[in-house]
């Protein structure tokens, strides 16, 4: 018997005007497919009409993986260049490096990263983040967009180099492995700057009783609260104070104590950064305190989402039943690099050991591991050497792994604490692991009842997206659609951001 096809509803459609009721009077849990009870016009994935004149590339050199996801049939090639000359991208720029008073040494280091031209929010935050006396800035641009770069160069530029063991710049992050990344771009954005010293203070990395002697120093709050406590970082001439990360940073109910306290401790600062993608506004008053009088440069929510990452979902059976369409989705399609959310960490082993046990190269990460051996498991990640990395949200931010194709939710972000609501900011971050400045990546999300399914699409409210359903019946169909987002999006059709 031939099966009929389901509906591929959009999530937004789905919902359509009664957002968060549909369905709830025929809501049957643990049926097939409980979500195609409301009713909905179905909504096909449209293919790309635009023909692709030039070709789009993403703007590496790396091969992405040979992943099943990038048919050989689209591999166009969508050059970084026509999308840094999209108005409309995130990645466009009228000016050059060069135009934008950054010192010969720091513009060595990024033509040595392969960096051409600034994006958007570097070629407008540079020239106020450069500019004498120092402002201070609160700055919110896209996932992948590089704003690294841009605190990063800020910082090299307001060091006296004539000091080298004095430390000079702070700059915190909320986990260990974005402070070790940010360490690194410091380090290769500065290789051709003389006298340049950094140091990185997380959890394991100073000996007690040892002085940073260091220019930047690149840390997490708790670690460079005690440092600063026990004397060995001294911040008596300390000129940038950077948060990246910041709402996050400042978030009251988690770090904010903590950077608080840093920044209390330092008696005078000449330039205090704000960074993130995410602002939410609960925290934007607590941020504007943090860094008075700061130039803004603000997104609005719906120009949050990065057009080349393809945001789809799944319904799955049951909680449970989640793991059988991991595996099916993994035994289908042989994707790059991918990331997995989980919302605890005993889901992150479980998956990890199945996974393992089914032939894939998998490393999980999440607090309950040492230090040292995360940056080891992570480096495992970054070289290729394993395709699949299972976290929980401490790797939800900042994390740039240009091969990622693929992010899942496994499990729906949710604020947690006293808080069970859904978490748009987290889901934001997590998704924008993949399609890293310009690439292009695809997003699934699990759903298996009808408070996920709630959570997902308030999300989806909040940004103003409309998700695309993945169908756990029709595989065939599963894999058409994730190739024919992956075909439109390399066809640059919704790089409307
Ligand atoms: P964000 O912090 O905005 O999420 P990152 O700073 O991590 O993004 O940058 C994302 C990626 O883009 C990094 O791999 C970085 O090296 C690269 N990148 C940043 N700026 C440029 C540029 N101007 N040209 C090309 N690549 C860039
Ligand atoms: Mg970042």
């Amino acid at each position: 018997m031939a099966e009929t096809p389901k509906p591929a509803a959009s999530l937004a459609d789905r919902i359509g005007s009664k957002p968060l009721d549909a369905g709830s009077s025929s809501f049957t849990p643990g049926t097939s497919s409980w979500a195609d009870e409301v009713a909905s016009p179905v909504v096909e994935q449209k293919e790309s009409e635009s023909s692709l004149g030039d070709a789009q590339g993403d703007g590496t050199t790396e091969d992405m993986g040979g992943s099943g996801l990038h048919d050989a049939q689209y591999e166009v090639e969508v050059k970084l260049s026509d999308l840094q000359g999209d108005v409309n991208s995130p990645l466009f720029s009228v000016k050059t490096f060069e135009e934008l008073g950054i010192s010969e040494a720091v513009l060595k280091g990024m033509y040595g990263m392969n960096f051409r031209k600034p994006s958007k929010i570097q070629e407008k935050a540079l020239p106020i983040l450069l500019m004498n006396p120092p402002q201070n800035m609160i700055a919110q641009s896209q996932s992948g967009t590089g704003k690294t770069a841009a605190f990063v160069i800020t910082i090299l530029s307001r060091l006296d180099y004539t000091r080298p063991n004095q430390p000079q710049a702070l700059c915190l992050a909320p986990s260990r492995e974005l402070a070790r990344q940010i360490e690194g771009v410091v380090r290769t954005i500065g290789q051709y700057v003389e006298g340049l010293t950094v140091q990185a203070a997380v959890p394991g990395a100073m000996e007690r009783n040892t002085k940073v002697q260091s220019m930047v120093i690149v840390g997490t709050p708790g670690t460079a609260m005690d440092l600063i406590k026990r004397r060995q970082l001294d911040v008596s001439n300390m000129k940038v104070l950077c948060l990246d990360e910041a709402d996050n940073m400042l978030d009251q109910q988690g770090l904010g104590d903590q950077c608080l306290r840093v920044k209390s401790m330092i008696p005078k600062i000449d330039q205090i950064l704000l960074f993130s993608a995410t602002f939410p506004d609960e925290v934007m008053t607590y941020a504007q305190q943090f860094s008075p009088g700061a130039a803004e440069i603000k997104l609005k929510r719906d120009e949050l989402t990065v057009g080349g990452i393809k945001q789809m979902y799944m319904d799955c059976p049951s909680d449970e039943g989640k793991y059988d369409i991991l595996a099916q989705l993994y035994g289908l399609m042989t994707i790059g690099s991918s990331i997995i959310f989980v919302k605890k960490r005993e889901t992150a082993s479980r998956i990890a050991e199945r996974l393992t046990a089914d032939g894939h190269k998998v490393v999980a990460i999440h607090g309950a591991f040492d230090g040292n051996d995360r940056d080891n498991i992570l480096e495992q990640f970054r070289s290729g050497q394993a395709k699949v990395l299972i976290t929980t949200n401490v790797l939800a931010r900042g994390i740039d792994v240009s091969s990622v194709s693929m992010v899942i939710n496994y499990d729906i972000p949710m604020k947690g604490r006293m808080d069970d609501s859904p978490d748009p900011e987290t889901y934001l971050h997590r998704i924008g692991r993949t399609g890293r400045f310009g690439r292009v990546g695809v997003s699934i999300s699990f759903v298996f009842d009808r408070k996920s399914f709630n959570a997902l699409a308030e999300i989806a409210k909040h940004y103003n997206i409309d998700l695309i359903r993945l169908d756990q019946d029709d595989w065939d169909k599963t894999e058409h659609i994730v190739k024919t987002v992956i075909k439109s999006s390399r066809a640059g059709t919704n790089l409307q951001i």
